[in-house]
């Protein structure tokens, strides 16, 4: 019988949530949904020097925001749980020792001090950091090069130690990578990792192995930086489980900014978000921004990271969720780096914001415009939406492109209408809200013929008419076609801001 499928994200909560850090918990759901599987969530919290307050609540809420919602957490619930790493502390040590029993790992004694002097020692041009690997462990205080009584007092007596795992000295470990096909590694060039901490916590390497078979997960989809640790954790697979059980793994491609794997600073350097949602470091209080504040809508985020190193083999861009859910697969995923655009990350957002309706867009445009002391009328707003959305690229932009719909202009672009502006032009307006006064049919097309027919009247080409007309409705040279805004803004509101701009004009 093939099992459920069963897929997990594991961070840390150390601090904002990264594009590719939400790209790993996307590629995860769409697997995990499209396989009919479940989506675990593990917070991965052994390393208490890192622990980082509000980093879990954060995590909770950029899922629930991007709709990425997981079937078993530590909010959750489920079969498997605790589901925070540090709550499960009393299970690694078994496992740990277990290794040493079978001769796949060993205790180590050596002080902080004996690890200093063994890089000083051993540390060569070619070598300027010297690790604690298979040529060296030899040399060094452990169960090893002690012996089985010496250990034995020692560990009686309370030493501080932790436990290595013995990397074999010239063997070569594989694996099949969903995405990169079989990736060979040489086990003399990694070091003895830690496993076992001297405060009994387990290492992000003891934990992984150990939760992913305990949580019976059968795939696991990481970023690239984790490709280096994957020797050490086959083979803690091979020592514990076989493997047999061990996950199919995809090590996911790097994010790439304007140069290099895309960073925080980046971010701030170039104007970009580059967290799902706002985070502020509670130690610095240094703020970074997110795309939800920067005006992208889920939906948009969604489908842009989706993107960022998959395609579905045509030039399709645009997905709903379910799309994706139906098309992702794992094999079309990109081994090389994928490039963030953020042009192009607008340009969704642009598209997402012209496929939604008016009606989901409207809360968060009445809080936008209320944000910038414009009160928008319910009637009104829906119809402005429908508008202007053509125009906006982040929610924001709606500021400047529905705001004037509500609140009458105070300032004009008299700039680009002055040197044009003459008494004939005042003449014709005059005329026109007189027009406007009795007029029965408020549509674009009516608002555009009477128009037309007083400028003709007055001998003046109706398209010199225009932009003025537009400057008095908005204030400046933006906006939707003018008779149209005419026709949102009603007459009598119409009438006024014509009178008001000729006073100024
Ligand atoms: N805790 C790791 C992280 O923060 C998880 C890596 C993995 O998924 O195995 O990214």
């Amino acid at each position: 019988m093939i099992p459920k499928v069963r897929v997990r994200f594991a961070p840390s909560p150390t601090g904002g949530l990264h594009l590719g850090g939400v790209r790993t918990v996307l590629y995860n759901y769409l697997f995990a949904r499209k396989y009919g599987g479940e989506f675990v969530l593990r917070i991965e919290d052994t390393d208490q020097s890192r622990f980082v307050e509000g980093a879990e609540d954060y995590i909770f809420n950029c899922l629930e925001w991007c709709g990425l919602v997981p079937d078993e957490s530590p909010r959750h619930g489920g079969n498997y749980g605790p589901y925070r790493q540090s709550e499960r502390k009393p299970q690694y040590r078994e496992y740990a020792e277990k290794l040493v029993e079978k001769g796949y790992a060993y205790y180590a004694f050596d002080t902080p001090e004996d690890l200093e002097k063994m890089r000083n020692e051993f540390k060569t041009p070619e070598n300027p950091s010297p690790q604690y690997d298979s040529k060296i462990r030899g040399k060094m205080r452990n169960s090893v090069t002690l012996g089985a009584e010496e250990t034995a007092k020692l560990l009686e007596e309370g030493t501080r130690h932790v436990v290595r795992i013995k990397m074999p000295q010239e063997e070569t470990v594989s694996f099949i990578d969903m995405i990169r096909g079989e990736v060979t590694f040489d086990t003399s060039l990694v070091d003895d990792k830690v496993l076992l901490k001297a405060d009994g916590m387990p290492t992000y390497h003891l934990a992984v192995v150990v939760d992913d078979y305990l949580m019976k997960i059968t795939h696991a989809f990481r970023g690239e930086e984790w490709l280096p640790s994957a020797p050490v954790h086959v083979l803690l697979w091979k020592y514990l489980f076989g493997l047999e059980a061990m996950p199919q793994w995809a090590h996911l491609p790097l994010i790439l900014g304007p140069n290099g794997k895309l960073s925080k600073r980046d971010g701030a350097k170039y104007g970009f978000p580059v967290f799902a949602m706002n985070w502020t470091d509670p130690k610095t209080n240094e703020l970074t921004e997110g795309f939800k504040e920067k005006g992208f809508l889920p939906e948009a985020f969604i489908n842009l990271l989706a993107l960022l190193g998959w395609n579905d083999g045509s030039e399709k861009e645009l997905f709903t969720i379910e799309e994706l859910i139906e098309n992702f697969s794992m094999e079309r995923v990109h081994s090389g780096g994928a490039k963030f655009d953020y042009e192009k990350a607008k340009w969704f957002n642009h598209e997402w914001i012209k496929k939604s309706d008016a009606a989901v867009l409207a809360p968060q445009v009445k809080q936008l415009l209320a944000e910038n002391n414009i009160s928008a009328t319910d009637e009104m707003l829906l119809a402005v939406i429908d508008k202007v959305k053509d125009r906006c690229n982040l929610l924001p932009d709606f500021v400047q492109q529905a705001g004037f719909f509500f609140s009458n202009p105070t300032t004009w672009d008299t700039a680009s209408v002055s040197p044009k502006w003459n008494e004939d032009k005042k003449n014709f307006f005059l005329t026109y809200i007189n027009q406007l006064q009795s007029a029965t049919d408020w549509s674009p097309v009516a608002l555009e013929t009477s128009f037309k027919e007083v400028a003709t009247t007055a001998g003046i080409k109706p398209g010199e008419l225009q932009l003025p007309f537009r400057v008095m409705l908005v204030g400046g040279k933006f906006g939707p076609p003018v008779f149209e805004i005419a026709s949102i803004l009603g007459k009598e509101n119409t009438i006024q801001r014509i009178q008001k701009a000729l006073e100024v004009f």
